[in-house]
């Protein structure tokens, strides 16, 4: 079904937006709201979720609440695997990504309603799919919008990554603002209206600009994979109901071993996804020792992220508990320090494009600049002792610490996540192509599984333990890191 009379290589030879196809644009827009409508949510559900029931919250404990964070964000990610599976098998990443939206519009609609806890998980569902819908796929259809050699690709990521901060960083202004000074639920409207506003965009610049070739899926089931695969998931299914079963027995079906189960499942993925593909026959040799390689990688980029999304839970504590907010009599929302990190990516962003450049071939390679973005992650967190130590846990210091906290991890992102996103394309086998990108997110996935469990002991009582621990954890992988670069570098057969 050609549209517009144009065909997918002309739509893709067009230069109408900034020099690249005009379904970038599309994209582009389509994933700024997104982001917008999860971070403006996320920067304001921490609050939501702790805050006293007088004050408009849940009255949760914050410790659970920083916890839920941590399991939700990693369930967002871990849903791309299954995102991925229905794009690639059933649906083409066109209708994907549409469902994926409504689903996640719903998901926020359902917490602007003052219905309490029952709203929240019901959003959960609804974001953590949708999400997975979504995410991966649009990712994946920016990467169609170019033919292989097409040297405009890496700008065009660099300006959809730039599309996904812009989002990220208006949004805890305008939700937070929305949301913490007035009403959390009228916070939530707005997130859902964002999402609608992507979704509108989307519909009508897709017909026109997306190639026809992402209506159908790449690679479709087969009768016989359906049944196989029905098998499968009923018996997952059946196995995770009786792991419930018996914990319900046992008298420890709880809030908090529901969560730690969930996270086991998180970072139990990554691992049989590593086995599957490197046991593959479907692989050679090359290919297996590139995903050999990409082991000490992933761990590398897990230890990164989980420092990185602790600023929706840790960071976000501190922002409203020890952070002096009064601003010539102004009080600054808390979930306005959610804005940094996206704002330090849109201010470093040129720099780094322009030094990549620059430094050419003699630019260090993904696993040194990996090592390296490790060892900045743990100085963030360093940094953070520094205030704790001076002014003890009882006292509001200057949002300069924040701030300069997250200008440091920022530092470690650039290092990490654009070089992590093409390595891991580089080192994906041809047969699993996209299982490799649903890898991607499971390093973040995993992460935050393991911060649904860590997060609950960052106390004001304990903060110094906490961030020292922490920071000395991501610089001793830094620089185990740093001795394996050789070997990973020989294991990566040339790609660098
Ligand atoms: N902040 C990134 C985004 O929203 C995280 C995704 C990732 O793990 O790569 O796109
Ligand atoms: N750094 C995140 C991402 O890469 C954005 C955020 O946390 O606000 O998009």
């Amino acid at each position: 079904m050609q549209q517009q009379g144009q065909s997918d290589q002309e739509k893709r030879a067009d230069t109408s937006f900034f020099g690249q196809p005009r379904g970038l644009s599309t994209l582009f827009f389509t994933e700024m709201w997104e982001r917008f409508s999860y971070y403006g949510m996320r920067a304001i559900l921490l609050y939501y979720m702790y805050w006293s029931v007088a004050k408009g919250g849940l009255g949760f404990e914050p410790g659970l609440a920083a916890s839920i964070m941590s399991i939700y964000g990693s369930l967002v990610y871990l849903s791309s695997v299954v995102g991925g599976f229905i794009s690639d098998r059933i649906l083409g990443s066109r209708k994907t990504v549409f469902y994926g939206g409504i689903l996640i519009m719903f998901g926020h609609i359902a917490l602007s309603m003052p219905l309490g806890s029952i709203a929240l998980f019901i959003s959960i569902v609804l974001i953590t799919l949708g999400t997975g819908l979504l995410k991966p796929n649009i990712s994946e259809m920016v990467g169609d919008l170019y033919t292989e050699y097409d040297n405009r690709r890496d700008s065009g990521f660099t300006i959809f990554v730039f599309g996904i901060n812009f989002g990220s960083f208006i949004s805890p202004i305008l939700v937070g603002w929305l949301g913490m000074s007035y009403n959390f639920h009228l916070g939530f409207s707005l997130a859902a209206i964002g999402m609608f506003f992507g979704l509108l965009q989307y519909v009508r610049g897709g017909k026109k600009h997306l190639p026809s070739s992402s209506l159908y899926p790449s690679d479709p089931l087969e009768p016989e994979d359906v049944k196989k695969l029905s098998v499968k998931v009923g018996l997952g299914v059946i196995v995770f109901a009786l792991i419930l079963l018996l914990m319900n027995v046992m008298g420890s079906l709880n809030i908090a071993n529901f969560i730690t189960l969930l996270s086991v499942i998180a970072i139990a993925t990554p691992v049989i996804y590593f086995v599957v593909i490197i046991s593959s026959k479907k692989i050679t040799s090359t290919e297996r020792s590139r995903v050999i390689a990409y082991i000490p990688l992933f761990i590398a980029a897990a230890i990164f992220w989980a420092i990185e999304e602790q600023g929706s839970s840790v960071l976000a504590l501190f922002a409203a508990n020890q952070t002096n907010n009064n601003f010539l009599g102004f009080q600054i929302p808390a979930s306005w320090y959610q804005s940094l990190n996206p704002f330090f990516i849109m201010l470093y962003t040129p720099f780094f494009a322009w030094l990549w450049m620059k430094l050419g071939k003699k630019q260090p390679s993904s696993p040194s600049k990996f090592s390296l973005g490790l060892l900045v992650a743990g100085l963030s967190y360093l940094f953070m002792v520094i205030p704790v130590a001076l002014f003890g846990s009882s006292a509001k210091v200057s949002p300069l610490w924040l701030i300069g906290s997250w200008a440091i991890v920022e530092v470690a992102e650039m290092l990490v996540s654009p070089i992590g996103l093409s390595v891991t394309t580089k080192l994906a086998p041809k047969s699993f192509e996209s299982q490799m990108m649903s890898m991607w997110f499971l390093a973040d996935s995993a992460a935050q599984a393991v911060n649904s469990q860590i997060v609950k002991y960052y106390t004001p009582a304990n903060e110094v333990n906490y961030f020292t621990m922490v920071a000395v954890a991501a610089v001793i992988f830094s620089i185990i890191l740093a001795f394996l670069i050789k070997p990973i570098k020989k294991l990566m057969e040339g790609v660098n």
